[in-house]
């Protein structure tokens, strides 16, 4: 089998676990990852024989003083040696590389914190075939991934007239120790938040409205949703759908799962890579119905949930197959269901 060549740009939360799931597909080559500081990531990259391409303006030895015995070259190469880039630089840098990428003939798959015109919006389960053969496409961030997922599955079975969502967002990543609030509630003080719009983008037809409040912890994303259905439903029927939806999760309080620490640490119970949990999870305790209202509450781990879409985004962008197979293929491959 041809393996589609793949060079990862920006190798922090993002970009080391896009490079690990590379690795575990059998129809993709991972060419190696960027360099823009040396620190632990890289020197574990290298440990792992993964290929270091420097950024433009590293000194040529600066590898030498982390034991890092070689590198490949600089970023120019990694893109000369790719057919594909994943972008996982920070926020507004995505589209600063694009012409880089443009420049070269280079497909990119870029992060949810670049703006919607960099290329398809994408969620594999929503619009893959949206985004085959598309030169750049961009994962849309881990909130708008996990409210796709499961409002895309009640959309296809119930037909949704709204929906609202109240976001409660961790205030940093685990190893983040820049960022806060570690003592307060942060409401985010426009409404709409962006999350909302931004579901449009993959899913252009839904009547969908988004608040946010940054709360101190660096343990998951928590929704509360709140759907207003065409159809009267019951509480079982949708705890079925979302069972039966790929990379949704239902986590139960029977099975002493009352929080954000108890779905990680069932993550890395399970034996997950770095304790990742890339499915969204919904309590069936807290799916409820009212007339024709349905109300659920979903976690979204945001480190790792869009990890295979951007797999997903690969296969689709070079017409590897279609949305189907790239899943299962996908999923098998994470230990995902
Ligand atoms: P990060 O800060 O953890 O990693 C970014 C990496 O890019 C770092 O290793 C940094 O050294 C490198 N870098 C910085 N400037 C660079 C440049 N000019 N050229 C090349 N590399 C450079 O960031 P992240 O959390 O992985 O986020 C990356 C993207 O993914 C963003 O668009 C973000 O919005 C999105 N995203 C993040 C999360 C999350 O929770 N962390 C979830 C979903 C999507």
């Amino acid at each position: 089998m041809t393996k589609v060549k793949v060079g990862v740009v920006g190798y922090g939360t993002i970009g080391k676990r896009v490079a690990d799931a590379v690795l575990l597909q059998d129809d993709m080559e991972l060419v190696g990852i960027t360099v823009n500081s040396y620190n632990y990531k890289i020197k574990a990259a290298n440990k792992k024989g993964i290929n270091i391409f420097a950024m433009r303006g590293m000194r040529d030895k600066d590898h030498l003083n982390y034991g890092i015995d070689s590198v490949c070259g600089h970023v120019e190469d990694l893109i000369e040696q790719s057919e594909i880039i994943v972008d996982c630089t920070p926020k507004n840098i995505g589209s600063e590389n694009k012409c880089w990428y443009e420049k070269r003939g280079v497909k990119a798959i870029f992060q949810g914190g670049e703006k919607e015109d960099i290329g398809v919006s994408f969620v594999s389960q929503c619009n893959y075939s949206d985004a085959c053969g598309a030169d750049f496409i961009r994962v849309v961030s881990c909130n708008t991934t996990g409210l796709c997922r499961t409002l895309s599955a009640l959309d296809n079975s119930f037909d949704i007239h709204q929906a609202h969502a109240t976001l409660i967002r961790r205030a940093a990543d685990p190893w983040d120790i820049y960022h806060g609030p570690i003592n307060a509630l942060v409401p985010h003080l426009a409404v709409p938040s962006h999350h909302g719009p931004d579901v449009r983008t993959v899913m252009p037809h839904l009547e969908v409205f988004t608040t946010s409040v940054s709360v101190p912890t660096t343990l998951m994303h928590v929704h509360s949703v709140v759907v207003d259905l065409g159809v009267n439903v019951t509480v079982d029927q949708v705890a079925n759908l979302f069972k039966d939806t790929t990379r949704v999760r239902m986590v139960y309080n029977s099975d002493g799962i009352r929080s954000t620490a108890e779905i990680l640490e069932y993550a890395k119970d399970l034996g997950r890579d770095r304790g990742d949990m890339p499915e969204v999870c919904v309590w069936k305790e807290t799916i409820g119905v009212w007339k024709n209202k349905l109300m659920y509450v979903q976690a979204i781990h945001q480190e790792s949930d869009v990890i295979p879409e951007n797999i997903d985004a690969i296969r689709a962008a070079c017409n590897i197959c279609d949305q189907t197979e790239s899943i299962l293929k996908t999923n098998k491959s994470l230990g995902i269901s």
